[in-house]
Formats: structure tokens, C-alpha cells, sequence
């Protein structure tokens, strides 16, 4: 079972991206991610690797040294690398699908030129700071405020789970420029470009989580970070519009990862299914496990298809804001059944950091979790079925 899409056959670039994602990951990510997952640590070098590649730029176009890829094309790199260690593909997904789209798209002449270029190479690493301790699947209610100071702007507040906080160059944050006796919702929210260099900015608490041990998921604090006025990202009082079109792609990148996730349980289980034998005969050998392996075959089948019809209508310019909730809804959960019947296929060694499902089944649950809740997706879905 390979990523062809039933959809459409891939073209011969989308082969050799494929290839190119799946020989890396086979080379430079799988034999660490055990150790990377069990340590919580991050590979900094990860990030010049990537960009080396180009998948750091994948949807940056080539006029700012980017690849200029499809969405397809994208999603199909995204899972390979997520099946070989979802920690680095959240961190390919939040940067490609999140700062440097919000920059592309809303950005300045001034602003593409000067962080579109390194962001793409891989010398500076994106993050998106959107929600806060009191501000989750409610993001319209974030409270770190953004205050004008002549030309400059100086922001206070704390940023929670920011993926890549404490390594990335430039984070994309949302903070309130309304006034506190006039708040105007998700109207009064920017969206500001702030770097690590500046005073007032402080890394705080790193999240120690049960999956994507080895992606740094930390707290930021702004404490009076002052920012100079061509920091803010396209007009004042959009941010929060900004930051919900752009998880319109962010969702499709979550989607990718678990489809990956999912498909790399699969394989495991079918593989340790033909090795380990009960009863005289090997374990594939009985229907129960042969109805599980073909149940979950079909649950990663449709979950991929879904998500490259979605990817698609995204790369024809349409507007895909419930699809993308459903490619991610269902990707997600498929990932979490999958791994689940992954873990029941190995019996005692599914539940063992010995052998690899046991980090997937873990690794997975957080994509039914982050850029919005299956909640907050079928919120998001039954909403448009009355629009
Ligand atoms: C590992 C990790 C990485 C993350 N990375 C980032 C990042 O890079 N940038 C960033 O900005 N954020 C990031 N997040 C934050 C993530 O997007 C939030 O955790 C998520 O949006 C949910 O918010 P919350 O945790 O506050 O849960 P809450 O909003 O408090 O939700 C708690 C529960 O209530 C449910 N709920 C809430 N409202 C409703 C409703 N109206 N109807 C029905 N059910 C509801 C939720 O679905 C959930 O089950 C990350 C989170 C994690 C765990």
C-alpha cells in the first residue's frame, strides 16, 4: 500500500518528492526517532535539513526561493516524514502550512522579501502563537494585548503550546489591539511578526506531553516586547480572520500527519502479523486479525482519499473550510482507531516501548486535539450544512 491517491495518479514530480521525502526520512529521521521520543529531545539540525531539501519551502514560491509546490504535493511529502516521526512533521506542517502562508499571503512587499527567503531555506523556523492558558478552542477571547507606541507597537501577555516557541526565528502571534473598555471580539485581534532577539521576549514553560515527545511545545511570555510598526502583519483588527484561513491549510498539513501515523501502524501490524506465531501458524492466519488489518487498511485508504480530494479543491482556489475540517476529523480519528488495533494486533508488545506502535498510539491522539478539537471540527462542519 504506497501514498498513490485513488483519485488521480501522481505525476512523475510527485514521485520523485515522494521518493525523495520517504528516502530521507528512512535515512535521517526513523533510526533516531525511538531515541528522540524516549529523551524528549529535539534535533536542531533537523530544521537545516529540511530546508537542504526544500521542504521547508514547499509552498513558498520560487521567486522567494521556495518550491512552489501544490497542496497535493505538499501533503504527500508531509506523510512520509510523519510516518517515520510525527514530531518532525508538525513541525514541517505548523511552518509550511501557518507563518509562512500568513506572511505569503498578507504580507508586505517589504515583509515577503525579508522573511520569506531565509524561512524557505531552512535558517529561520516558523511558529504560530494563537492560543493562551484561558484561550483554547475559544481563540477569539485571547487576551495578550498589543498597545501603540508612536510608530512602535508593545505587546504583553503569555502565549500557550506554541510549537517550535523556543527554537523558531519568527512566530506569527495574535494579540488584541482594541481597546480594553471597547473590545470588538475576533475583530480586535492582529496578527504581529515577532522574533526571539527582542526584549521582553521569554521562552517559558516546556510542556512535558504523553506523544510528540521530541517537538518542543512551549509557553511564551511578551513582557512589554516592544516591536517596530512594520512588524504587523496586514491590516489592523484581521488577525483572527488571518489565523482561521490559514488552519483551513493547517488542518489539511494535521491531516497528512495522521494519515501518516495511521499508515505506519498499518504496516507495522501487518508485518508482525505474518512474523509472530500462536496456535502453530502465524497470526495473519486467523480471520479476526485479517478482518482488523483489512478494516484498518480501508479506514487509512479513505482518510487519504479524502484529504487529496480536499487538497485538491484547494489547489483549484476553492474554498474548502469544511472540507479541510472533515479531511482533518477523519484523519484523526482514523489515526487514533488505527493505532489502537495496531497495539491489539501486537498484544503485550503493542503495550511495550520495545516496538514502534506503542509511540504512534501515542503520537496520535494529539491530532484529534490541536488546531481545533474533532469538537471544534464538527462544530465548523454542521455549521456550513445550514450556510
Ligand atoms: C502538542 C500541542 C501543540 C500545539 N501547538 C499549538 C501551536 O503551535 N500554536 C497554537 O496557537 N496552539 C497550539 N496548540 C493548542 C491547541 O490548538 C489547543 O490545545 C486546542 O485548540 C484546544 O484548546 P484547549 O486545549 O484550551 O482546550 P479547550 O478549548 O479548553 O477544550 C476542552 C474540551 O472542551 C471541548 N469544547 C470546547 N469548546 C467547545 C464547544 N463549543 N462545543 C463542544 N465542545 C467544546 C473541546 O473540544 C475539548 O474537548 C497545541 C496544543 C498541543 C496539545
Amino acid at each position: 500500500m504506497g501514498t498513490d491517491s485513488l483519485l488521480t495518479p501522481l505525476s512523475e514530480m510527485q514521485r520523485e518528492v515522494v521518493r525523495l521525502a520517504r528516502d530521507f526520512a528512512a535515512a535521517e529521521i526513523l533510526p533516531h526517532a525511538e531515541r528522540w521520543d524516549r529523551e524528549a529531545y529535539f534535533e536542531p539540525s533537523i530544521i537545516r535539513r529540511l530546508g537542504a531539501l526544500g521542504f521547508l519551502g514547499m509552498l513558498i514560491p520560487e521567486r522567494y526561493d521556495g518550491m512552489g509546490l501544490d497542496a497535493v504535493t505538499y501533503l504527500l511529502a508531509l506523510e512520509e516524514i510523519a510516518a517515520a516521526d510525527a514530531s518532525t512533521a508538525v513541525l514541517m506542517s505548523v511552518h509550511n502550512s501557518l507563518p509562512t502562508q500568513m506572511i505569503l499571503r498578507w504580507g508586505s512587499d517589504e515583509q515577503r522579501e525579508r522573511w520569506l527567503r531565509p524561512m524557505a531555506r531552512g535558517e529561520l523556523l516558523g511558529a504560530f502563537a494563537l492560543s493562551e492558558p484561558e484561550a483554547g478552542s475559544d481563540a477569539s477571547a485571547l487576551a495578550c494585548q498589543a498597545v501603540r507606541d508612536g510608530s512602535d507597537w508593545v505587546l504583553t501577555g503569555t502565549k500557550a503550546w506554541v510549537t517550535n516557541g523556543n527554537t523558531a526565528g519568527v512566530i506569527v502571534a495574535m494579540a488584541r489591539t482594541d481597546e480594553p473598555g471597547e473590545r470588538r471580539g475576533a475583530k480586535g485581534i492582529s496578527a504581529f511578526i515577532v522574533t526571539p532577539d527582542l526584549p521582553g521576549f521569554r521562552v517559558g514553560k516546556k510542556e512535558d506531553k504523553l506523544g510528540l515527545r521530541s517537538s518542543p511545545t512551549v509557553q511564551l511570555a511578551f513582557d512589554e516586547l516592544r516591536l517596530p510598526g512594520d512588524r504587523l502583519l496586514g491590516a489592523e483588527g484581521r488577525g483572527f480572520i488571518y489565523a482561521m484561513q490559514s488552519l483551513d491549510h493547517g488542518r489539511l498539513g494535521i491531516a497528512a500527519q495522521a494519515t501518516g501515523i495511521a499508515r505506519a501502524a498499518l504496516e507495522h501490524a501487518t508485518a508482525y502479523a505474518a512474523e509472530r506465531r500462536q496456535f502453530g501458524e502465524p497470526i495473519r492466519e486467523f480471520q479476526a486479525i485479517q478482518f482488523k488489518l483489512a478494516d484498518m487498511a480501508t479506514r487509512v485508504a479513505s482518510a487519504r482519499a479524502l484529504l487529496h480530494a480536499a487538497a485538491a479543491a484547494k489547489d483549484r482556489g476553492e474554498a474548502v473550510t469544511p472540507f479541510s475540517s472533515m479531511a482533518k476529523l477523519q484523519a484523526s480519528e482514523t489515526a487514533m482507531w488505527v493505532t489502537t488495533q495496531a497495539v491489539q494486533v501486537f498484544g503485550g508488545y503493542g503495550y511495550v516501548k520495545e516496538y514502534p506502535v506503542e509511540r504512534l498510539f501515542r503520537d496520535a491522539k494529539v491530532t484529534e486535539i490541536y488546531e481545533g478539537t474533532s469538537e471544534v471540527q464538527r462544530i465548523v462542519i454542521a455549521r456550513s450544512l445550514y450556510a
